[in-house]
């Protein structure tokens, strides 16, 4: 018998994944492809439970478009599917369409996100390591440092590489209990498919440690870094020699579409984009080499060589990469 995790995007505020079980008899795995089926591998689910639908005509339809092997159980693969409607239209939350249908050319525009995220010990309002009473020693050791819940990150990457999710690497973050991983770099539509699962993959290892993992913005109040997901992003035409004329025309445009960009790039993100902490405030667009106070980033290496990407910093760590994605490709390579 073999199990099929079937993965799809709900319909709500912030999006977030679900998942559900199928077993069948036999089914041959390969890699990234989606197979030949030895059954319909079309299913669907009740989408008035996922804000997807009314109760009165509830049926939602998933189809597979990727496969991965599951890294966390035998005999099991994951399919990640796009959501649609009976009549065979994309569902009205089916962000990833949106992309597909954005997209110039997917073996040009690449994307590389780095997922920031918070853990928290189940059933409280704090994030592991912090103390019952009282707040931790104040921000500057835990960055790369000393920080609680690494085997939770190294079970994660070990899991993502078993799963062929391209993911380079991850580090312990700002505040204490926070942690990144970056996905890429890679074609948009596969790096946010592969960041969607990666996502899966973390909820799924933290309930083995009784944490839970939060993509809030701004998990904590006050005088602690929020959770972001740096988009880092490039065409063709910036990779190559003098590319940095690209990027360059690329910020301009953005400082055009700042408010367009930040309606999609996740809920509550305004209060992270405060200005305190890791980024201007969300009112303002700025760009700089190197400068991690602006909403956009030109690394100091990219600066060098004349060519590379650029970051942009907005993102929410609960952003839809797939709507992020969607509108860089929109404002830059329209
Ligand atoms: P930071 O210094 O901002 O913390 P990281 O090392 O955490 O940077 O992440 C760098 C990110 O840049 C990774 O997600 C990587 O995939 C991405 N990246 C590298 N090169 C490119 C490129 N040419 N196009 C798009 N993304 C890229
Ligand atoms: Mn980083
Ligand atoms: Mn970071
Ligand atoms: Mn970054």
């Amino acid at each position: 018998m073999q199990k099929l995790e079937y993965l799809w995007l709900d319909g709500c505020n912030p999006t977030a994944i679900r998942s559900k079980t199928k077993v069948v008899k036999e089914f041959l795995h390969r890699q990234h492809e989606v197979p030949e089926w030895g059954f319909d591998p079309i299913w669907g689910f009740d989408g008035s439970s996922t804000e997807q639908a009314e109760g009165g005509n509830s049926d939602c339809v998933l189809k597979p478009i990727k496969t991965y092997p599951n890294p966390l159980e035998d005999n099991s693969t994951i399919i990640l599917c796009e959501v649609f409607n009976v009549d065979n239209t994309p569902h009205i939350s089916n962000s990833r369409n949106k992309l597909v249908n954005t997209v110039v050319d997917s073996t040009k525009e690449w994307v590389g996100f780095e997922q920031e995220y918070t853990l928290f010990e189940n059933d409280t309002t704090r994030p592991y390591g912090w103390p019952l009473n009282g707040d931790p020693a104040p921000q500057g050791d835990y960055y790369c440092g000393r920080n609680y819940g690494e085997s939770v990150g190294k079970d994660h990457l070990d899991a993502c590489i078993m799963a062929g999710i391209t993911i380079c690497g991850m580090n312990a973050e700002v505040m204490l209990g926070q942690w990144e991983y970056q996905i890429g770099p890679g074609p948009s539509i596969d790096m946010c498919d592969d960041l969607w699962v990666a996502r899966w993959l973390l909820e799924k290892i933290c309930e083995k440690y009784d944490l839970t993992v939060s993509l809030h913005p701004k998990p904590i109040e006050g005088d602690w870094n929020g959770a972001g997901c740096h988009t880092n992003f490039s065409t063709k035409l910036m990779r190559e020699d003098e590319g940095i004329i690209h990027i360059d025309e690329a910020c301009k445009k953005l400082s055009k579409n700042h408010q367009d960009h930040i309606l999609v790039y996740g809920v509550d993100n305004e209060k992270r984009l405060t200005g305190k902490h890791e980024t201007c405030d969300i009112n303002t667009f700025r760009y700089g080499i190197s400068d991690r106070g602006a909403s956009i980033r030109i690394p100091w290496q990219v600066e060098r060589d004349k060519k590379g990407y650029f970051e942009d910093r907005r993102p929410a760590a609960n952003c839809d990469p797939y709507l992020v994605s969607q509108k860089l490709i929109e404002t830059v390579c329209k």
